[in-house]
């Protein structure tokens, strides 16, 4: 029952059970609601029956009563509540923990701006669906099949002319569910859409501006917004319309329990204190399920959200046993990995990248380098083959493990909005700050960050906005030497930059790649022709694997790269 309530709701386990606790509690809560009545009925019954109650007696009850209601409300409202706000906290906690865990391909497949929704609106509609609506609704659930059999035993008459039509406009309402659903869906699908654009819009600001293109995305973007207004419009009257019909079925009940009331009166088949009673519960019954019809549209609202927050929390992280490493060389073996079904991208490629020695990729663009690169690393997992790190089958080994024996260095670098001594730091985060300063000074960092306002503990702005693209380049290269992992993989990392930076990044190399097992795609040919082996990959597939001169001797492919880069560094502009 915990699991299915779990699934069903996106929650924790410890979320689920507290919202069967809270579901109880709300149930009590209407149960408590129907004190004032009793004690009405009490005081009626002894004026009917001309058996007045002591005045004392009848104020005692009423207090209690009133003590009792409160009671029960307090602890309705902190079970709801303060429950609610835990569990989305869980949530987020949960979210996040799987998203730690999940391979890389995850994220190609999604949007990024879509997971951080998730995480944040998604979480927070699920929060106010749970505080102001799940718990209420199953609570007065219970507590109207508790209702419906005693107003069913009392008196069955009576008790159809209140549930039949209440049965009527709910079975309405479920059968609009489909629909409603539905609306809700698109309008959120196009919600995210709008943020997704604007997003766009803010990162592309140069663009936008060199190409003087605000008018034309203004114009798109205010198209994007009035189609947004005409779906959420309509999805207001999807929700609110068979709502409005159900409520006015709903006021049918006291009609027809009035008619058939006052009948069964007439004919002396009900006593008067019972038609009030039916009167009375039936009053209370209408006002909770039309409070519960709105809270069914929230949470119809929220199902969305559920299913978005559901699908994510289901996603299976790559696991693997906790290994240690002795050797480091990596074989790869007849591997074959493709991003989409049936475009396979590495077909079969074998090689093997020694300890202590330099391993360059190349091959023409889209041949792979960066695929391979990401699987040696586990980011993503292949589908096919063997890579084999020291003798240890890759795809068997824990991916969070894998990490501490290899440093990346990617050609985009991802800095965090904190210090400097912080980001670099990222590499060991228990190295010392000396150590963290020795990693800068090798990457030929200390220039460029004595140059900074505070130095070492300068805040670089979001993305290391306030750094060039060498200087994030050489912080990203300080951190690898800070982490002293065995195995460096350097993709393209000075493919971008000018002569200046680039030379300060040949400088630091030494001590990044001294006694280490080294994988390096760069198309500066220059730069890798002292590699200690070349692999060359043409679509997927090994063209060739030797040193430089062997390579232009024996692989074709190899020999067009050599020559086209040549063609480049020859090339001088002229109108
Ligand atoms: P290289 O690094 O040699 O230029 P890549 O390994 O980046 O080549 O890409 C190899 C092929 O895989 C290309 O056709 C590219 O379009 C495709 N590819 C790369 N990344 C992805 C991805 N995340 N999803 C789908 N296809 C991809």
């Amino acid at each position: 029952m915990i699991n299915r309530i779990q699934v069903i709701f996106g929650l924790t386990r410890v979320g689920a059970k507290n919202l069967c606790r809270s579901c109880l509690v709300s149930f009590l809560a209407f149960c408590g609601q129907l004190l004032p009545m009793f004690v009405f009925m009490f005081y009626l019954q002894g004026l009917l029956s001309a058996k007045l109650p002591a005045f004392w007696l009848f104020l005692l009850l009423v207090l209690g009563a009133v003590l009792l209601l409160y009671g029960v409300i307090y602890w309705d409202y902190n079970s709801t509540y303060t429950l609610t706000y835990q569990e989305s906290g869980n949530i987020r906690r949960d979210i996040a923990q799987t998203l730690q865990d999940l391979p890389l391909s995850y994220f190609s497949n999604h949007d990024l701006s879509d997971l951080s929704q998730t995480l944040m609106s998604d979480v927070e509609r699920l929060e106010h669906a749970m505080s102001h609506a799940l718990a209420k609704t199953l609570g007065f659930l219970l507590f109207f099949v508790l209702m419906a059999i005693f107003l069913l035993l009392g008196q069955p008459l009576l008790g159809l002319a209140i549930l039949l039509p209440i049965l009527l406009s709910a079975g309405l309402l479920l059968l609009s569910k489909g629909l409603q659903k539905r609306e809700t869906a698109r309008y959120w699908r196009q919600l995210r859409e709008n943020s997704e654009s604007f997003q766009e819009a803010i990162d592309l600001q140069e663009e936008i501006k060199a190409y003087n293109l605000s008018q034309h995305l203004a114009q798109s973007l205010y198209q994007q917004m009035d189609k947004s207004e005409k779906i959420h419009l309509r999805s207001e009257i999807m929700q609110g319309l068979p709502v409005m019909l159900s409520g006015i079925i709903l006021r049918f009940s006291l009609a027809l329990l009035v008619m058939v009331g006052s009948l069964l009166l007439a004919r002396g088949q009900v006593s008067l204190l019972y038609f009030i009673g039916y009167l009375l519960a039936n009053i209370k019954i209408i006002d909770g399920v039309e409070g519960i019809y709105l809270n069914i549209a929230e949470i119809l609202y929220t199902d969305s959200a559920i299913k978005r927050i559901r699908d994510l929390r289901a996603q299976v992280a790559p696991k693997g046993r906790d290994f240690d490493l002795t050797s480091f060389d990596i074989e790869v073996r007849d591997l074959h990995f493709s991003y989409k079904k049936d475009q396979e991208v590495i077909k079969g490629l074998s090689f093997v990248a020694r300890q202590n020695e330099v391993t360059a990729l190349v091959g023409p663009s889209g041949c792979g380098k960066t695929t391979l690169l990401r699987l040696i690393s586990r980011l993503y997992d292949y589908q096919k083959g063997q890579i084999l790190i020291g003798g240890q089958e890759l795809g068997d080994l824990n991916p969070g493990r894998l990490f501490d024996y290899i440093s990346i260095v990617f050609q985009e670098v991802s800095l965090f909005n904190s210090s400097v001594l912080e980001n670099i730091r990222l590499g060991r985060p228990t190295a010392s700050d000396q150590e963290v300063m020795e990693a800068a000074k090798k990457a030929n960092c200390q220039d460029f960050i004595e140059r900074l306002p505070q130095g070492y503990h300068t805040l670089i702005g979001e993305n290391g906005a306030k750094l060039s693209g060498g200087e994030r380049q050489r912080i990203s290269i300080a951190r690898a030497i800070l982490k002293q992992a065995p195995i460096v993989i350097l993709d393209e990392i000075t493919s971008s930059l000018d002569i200046e930076n680039e030379k300060a990044i040949q400088d630091s190399l030494s001590h990044l790649l001294r006694d280490r097992t080294v994988l390096i795609i760069s198309h500066r040919l220059k730069s890798i022709e002292n590699a200690d082996q070349i692999v060359v990959l043409a679509d997927g597939q090994l063209d060739g694997a030797g040193k430089h001169q062997e390579l232009l001797a024996s692989s074709p492919v190899y020999q067009e790269l050599v020559e086209t880069a040549q063609l480049i560094e020859d090339f001088k502009y002229h109108s």
